[in-house]
């Protein structure tokens, strides 16, 4: 994954360095020496993260920072600040102002490279629900994550797998107030928790007394039930290879201990957001695949639904040696309806009569609004005659009683039913076609009627 970066430090060798180290990992880097021109950077949209130096002539880091947080064109963007790691008190600032994480001076390789990574990953989701918050908003509907800010990374629900309870008593200190935190020792019972709920975040220790914490970390990536909860690892410092294993893994971050508070925070934050635009984008194509299938006046599938379906029933139904039955349904002077009392007396009546017909049939019953006011039933597993009962008790049902429309009006409404059935072997297309030509005989041969297929 390659992302823009925006270096800033009041120090050009400071800049080369973190500059040559990027574009090696293939990042496209923008260099900056000061705050005023970096802000202008971010502002023009030029970058998709921002390194920043805390300690610069004029406008320092925390500045900066603030100041890209508080403007809604820039508040987006990642922001990492490059501290002297001597100086708890500057994270605790940083944090203050908005940073969404943290780089100790002299900037570590691992620690750059993961940093970035992680957050770039950040910035993908948050610049596609972004997209998508402004597209729905020129349809005139709202978007929950329209705002998304850092505040999305809070109150999230974390599992911390960690065997020592002095370790795992200080991280859940650190977090109190920000996330909650179940702690679990057992590794095993951790890959069952985090199966069974939905975590926004998996904190594995990589010190656990009898048990590989990467082994712990490559089950969760493999189990599909986990395979999508973030995971954040915490290592000694002289666990360098492990940290870098975990990463190829699929490990999203890691911590070294001793663990700094403020940079648990924030990791912990970034991970908790990313886990909810994804979230939320997977929500959001889960919705748009329903649109794509489904009618919108009455809640029942629609003709693209039927297309991509009827061969796959039909091709079950010749495996299993079963029939399968499909009647054609069409309202009668639908037309005059709509004249007489207008069209959205004609909607209603085909609300009403999309639930008038899913009463009637079973619930394995493939009903689809075709379009218009044509509708398709498939029935699996039932021979002609029997659908042919059905189909006469749906024609009834419409006929008996009248449609009530808006309160005022109740208009009498008939259909016209044809049917076929698979046959032998027809295919999706002949047995449409002949149930359609059914269904013409009904109205030629004056309406409110069922006709079976010849063919
Ligand atoms: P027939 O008995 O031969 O089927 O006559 P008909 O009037 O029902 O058939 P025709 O195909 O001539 O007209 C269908 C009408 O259905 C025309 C159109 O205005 C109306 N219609 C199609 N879709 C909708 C819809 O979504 N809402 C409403 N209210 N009317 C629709
Ligand atoms: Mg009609
Ligand atoms: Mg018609």
């Amino acid at each position: 994954m390659t992302a823009r970066v925006l270096v800033v430090d009041d120090l050009l060798p400071n800049v080369k360095l973190l500059e040559a180290r990027l574009t090696a990992e293939y990042f496209d880097v923008l260099t900056s020496t000061n705050g005023p021109e970096a802000i202008e950077a971010c502002k023009a949209g030029l970058c998709d993260i921002v390194l920043l130096d805390v300690m610069m002539p004029g406008m320092d880091g925390f500045e900066v920072c603030s100041r890209l947080k508080a403007d809604p064109t820039t508040s987006h963007i990642p922001v990492v600040m490059v501290t002297a790691l001597d100086q708890a008190a500057d994270r605790v600032r940083g944090l203050d102002s908005g940073a969404d994480d943290f780089l100790t001076k002299p900037v570590d390789e691992v620690a750059l490279i993961a940093r970035v990574r992680s957050l770039s990953r950040l910035k993908v989701a948050l610049d596609e629900l972004r997209s998508r918050a402004a597209a729905s908003a020129r349809l005139g509907r709202s978007d929950p994550f329209v705002n998304a800010s850092a505040a999305d990374g809070r109150s999230g629900r974390v599992l911390l797998v960690d065997d020592r309870a002095a370790s795992s008593d200080r991280i859940v200190s650190a977090l109190r107030g920000e996330q909650t935190v179940d702690v679990e020792s057992n590794p095993q019972e951790a890959l069952f928790r985090a199966a069974e709920q939905p975590y926004d975040l998996v904190i594995v220790s990589l010190g656990l007394s009898n048990y590989d914490g990467l082994r712990l970390c490559s089950q969760l990536r493999s189990l599909e039930r986990t395979r999508s909860v973030p995971l954040l690892t915490v290592a000694d410092l002289d666990d360098r290879a492990k940290i870098l294993r975990g990463l190829d893994l699929g490990v999203n971050d890691y911590l070294m201990r001793p663990i700094d508070r403020n940079e648990l925070v924030a990791r912990v934050r970034t991970q908790v957001r990313r886990k909810r635009y994804a979230d939320s984008l997977r929500d959001n194509v889960a919705q748009a695949i329903e649109m794509a299938v489904v009618d919108g006046l009455t809640g029942l599938h629609n003709r693209r639904y039927f297309d991509m379906n009827l061969s796959a029933l039909l091709d079950q139904a010749a495996q299993e040696g079963k029939p399968l039955s499909l009647l054609v349904l069409d309202i009668d002077f639908f037309k005059r309806i709509n004249d007489t009392y207008g069209h959205d007396a004609g909607d209603e009546i085909l609300r009403a009569l999309a639930a008038r017909i899913r009463r009637v049939v079973r619930s394995v019953d493939l009903v689809c609004r075709l379009g218009g006011e044509e509708f398709v039933i498939v029935m699996p597993e039932t021979p002609i005659d029997v659908a042919a009962r059905v189909a006469e008790r749906v024609r009834r049902s419409v006929e008996a009683e009248p449609f009530k429309v808006s309160d005022l009006a109740t208009v009498p409404v008939t259909i016209s039913i044809g049917i076929a059935d698979r046959g032998v072997d027809a295919n999706p297309d002949f047995i449409y076609k002949s149930a359609d030509k059914a269904l013409y005989e009904s109205k030629t041969g004056g309406r409110n009627r069922v006709t079976l297929s010849a063919a």
